[in-house]
């Protein structure tokens, strides 16, 4: 038997000691939720690998999680919810028994809590609430006061000629207003159609206004950035929107009032 050298004990002793504060620490790492939605939305867009801002730990340590569970190879842990991450994280969420909207591949709260079992906790939650009625048209709560916000804000009243959770949609919707946070905006009682879809955007809606030339009945389209009942087409319009584009087949330059981008959590705190 060898006797260690003082200095060797301590370096022994704290290793022990290292190892437990390493286990709480885990325990006690925090995942900045509407961080990971954000990056979520944005990064597969990307033309590079780049980090969303303020996403980069969050992202990461999820990637770490789904990393753990051999569901993504180690080399895409890099903060980037990039096409690659976004299958892993889809596999998870069929492993939970998820199914359609609910297994795309996008986080929501309870996939992302379940994934962080023992490994971290959630904060800056981002909830959806329940579905509700706005004219008629089906929403969840977020999107509705996300409505009343910019109704308010503009001084308008806005009227809403499609919902969400409108599977099959109507006119050329191509899926967007399949899950939740995506509605279509009458213009009808409208003045200042550019005013509207400022206050939309300034609330926290990628929002644009369609029009005939465009191959629509003029209305405004918006969808509320970080929704995560979201379909994945409406999560590549919020992609779009990010990146100065205007959301349809075409990718074209975004044609409507620039805001300061942000999203309802965001919107409210100021
Ligand atoms: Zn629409």
């Amino acid at each position: 038997m060898r006797i260690l050298p003082a200095a060797a004990m301590v370096t022994a002793l704290s290793g022990a000691l290292l190892t437990g504060t390493a286990l709480d620490g885990a325990a006690a790492t925090k995942v900045n939720m509407e961080s990971v939605v954000k990056a979520a939305q944005w990064d597969p867009y990307k033309s590079d690998e780049s980090v969303t801002p303020g996403a980069g730990d969050s992202v990461k340590t999820v990637e770490e999680a789904l990393a753990a569970k051999k569901l993504l190879d180690k080399k895409y842990v890099d903060g980037h919810f990039g096409s690659v991450t976004v299958k892993a994280y889809q596999k998870y969420q069929k492993s939970l028994g998820y199914t359609g909207l609910a297994a795309s591949g996008f986080p929501g709260k309870g996939s992302l809590a379940k994934l962080g079992s023992g490994r971290y906790s959630l904060d800056h939650t981002i909830t959806v609430g329940a579905k509700t009625s706005m004219n008629g048209k089906t929403v969840n709560k977020r999107t509705a006061s996300m409505i009343k916000a910019a109704g308010k804000k503009s001084g308008m009243n806005f009227s809403l000629t499609q919902g969400s959770y409108n599977p099959g949609g109507v006119g050329g919707s191509a899926g967007t207003h399949d899950g939740g946070g995506v509605v279509d905006i009458s213009v009808q009682n409208i003045g200042n159609r550019s005013k509207a879809v400022k206050a939309l955007r300034e609330v926290g809606f990628a929002a644009w206004e369609r029009t005939p030339a465009q191959g629509f009945a003029r209305h405004i389209h918006a969808v509320a950035i970080s929704d995560t009942d979201m379909a994945p087409q409406a999560q590549a319009q919020v992609g779009d929107y990010f990146k100065g584009l205007n959301g349809l087949a075409s990718h074209g330059k975004d044609d409507g009032p620039k805001v300061k981008k942000v999203t309802w959590e965001e919107y409210q705190r100021g």
